[in-house]
């Protein structure tokens, strides 16, 4: 016999993908350019020409024993150095080699942590709307997830209702900024009342309770928005980040894992994060990567071209009369449906080629999202379909 839950996780495709294999069916019927599909996150503006240089550079030292050989199981030390270094140096934090350790993306980094922390009964707590496979994720580890509903009012925490989650049994709060699907930064003064009721609460219930921070937008805002570094905020911060989005290297499957160097118990921390990357087959994250990464440390992407998307299409939409999440960073807007079910409205959208996502996965029902890390004519060619698609509601 073999797992049937692993058997319903491999059968059923996310509804982002059946979306965009949709699309690919449309494309060829109709050709490419006359769907609009605003399903992936999968960032369109190439990779900075640092890494092409990185890559030619490594390759060309023909050092073929370093360059695809198994780095330690955590990670290249001066690799992690470099990385270490650099967050100190934009966030002032203290960590150094031994509190990185790099992984295969922020889906692996959230894949070790939970399993690095879980106990039988453990809860990990998370604020709608959220990336949906945190609950495959935190599932898959034998522990629960909970989530926080929606705040429509400004999509900052509810804290009423996330007090109301909380338990003993409450090991991890797994927090997203900029945040995939509302494209919103949670605020400084959302970060400090957050961490004053964890610090509370972690008292009261005599142990830690952990703060998980995925950031794999972090570089990604717009109009000079500081996004809060959580170590900053509070000690007891794991930092998940990703190279995936920032220097459009999804496919590379490069990013690591950083252990705030206030953490309690630390030492034990980083080291049940190496034992779950073990346990989890995740030793030695791409090491032609690590070292592409070290050489093009602080580079990102042109995120500029993101904000000029974000600004056709919000202006765009919002002028025909849709109510849209004004987005801060990331490259999703979060667009109210034009019906009660977002899934219907995605199905009438499709009359006009728009393939849009239903937020009713990321946890979120009556709202859609909009990719808008595709090419800029996409997006001006589609603003005559999102004006239809709404007049029809009107009519
Ligand atoms: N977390 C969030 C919020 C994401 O949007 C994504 C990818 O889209 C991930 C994690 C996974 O990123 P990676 O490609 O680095 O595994």
């Amino acid at each position: 016999m073999i797992s049937n839950e692993m058997l319903q996780l491999g059968t059923k495709r996310s509804v982002i993908r059946e979306i965009f294999e949709y699309g690919k069916i449309r494309a060829g019927e109709i050709g490419a350019e006359n769907v609009y599909d605003f399903s992936l996150g999968n960032p369109n503006v190439p990779a900075p020409e640092c890494v092409k240089e990185a890559l030619l550079e490594l390759l060309n030292s023909n050092d073929s024993n370093v360059l695809h050989s198994y780095t330690s199981a955590q990670g290249d030390a001066g690799v992690r150095k470099t990385i270490a270094d650099s967050i100190n140096e934009r966030f002032g934090t203290n960590v150094t080699a031994n509190h990185i350790y790099m992984t295969v993306g922020a889906a692996a980094s959230l894949c070790i942590c939970a399993k690095a922390l879980t106990m039988p009964g453990d809860e990990f707590i998370t604020f709608a709307p959220f990336f949906p496979e945190y609950r495959v994720f935190v599932e898959s580890v034998g522990a629960k997830l909970k989530v926080v509903p929606v705040n429509t009012d400004n999509f900052q925490i509810d804290f009423k209702s996330f007090k109301a989650l909380l338990s003993p049994n409450t090991k991890a709060i797994i927090m997203n900024s900029p945040n995939n699907p509302s494209g919103v930064v949670y605020s400084e003064e959302t970060v400090k009342e957050l961490c004053s009721i964890l610090e509370e609460k972690s008292k009261e219930y005599n142990h830690p309770i952990y703060l998980i921070s995925d950031e794999p937008y972090r570089e990604i805002v717009y109009d000079n928005i500081k996004v809060p570094y959580l170590m900053n905020y509070y000690k007891n911060t794991l930092v998940c980040y990703s190279y995936s989005k920032s220097l459009s290297l999804p496919g590379e499957r490069i990013g690591y894992i950083a252990v705030s160097d206030q953490m309690e118990d630390g030492g034990n921390m980083y080291a049940a994060i190496c034992g779950a990357g073990r346990a989890l087959g995740y030793v030695c994250a791409p090491s032609l990567f690590q070292f592409v990464i070290q050489k093009c440390i602080g580079a990102t992407s042109d995120i500029n071209a993101y904000k000029e998307n974000r600004d056709i299409l919000y202006n765009g939409l919002t002028k025909f009369g849709y109510d849209c999440v004004r987005p801060d960073g990331a490259f999703y807007l979060f667009v109210k449906a034009l019906e009660e079910d977002a899934n219907a409205f995605c199905e009438k959208a499709k009359k006009y080629e728009l393939l849009l996502v239903p937020g009713d996965d990321f946890g979120c029902p009556g709202y859609v999202r909009v990719s808008y890390c595709v090419k800029q004519s996409q997006i001006v060619n589609s603003l005559p379909a999102f004006e239809k698609l709404i007049q029809e509601y009107q009519a």
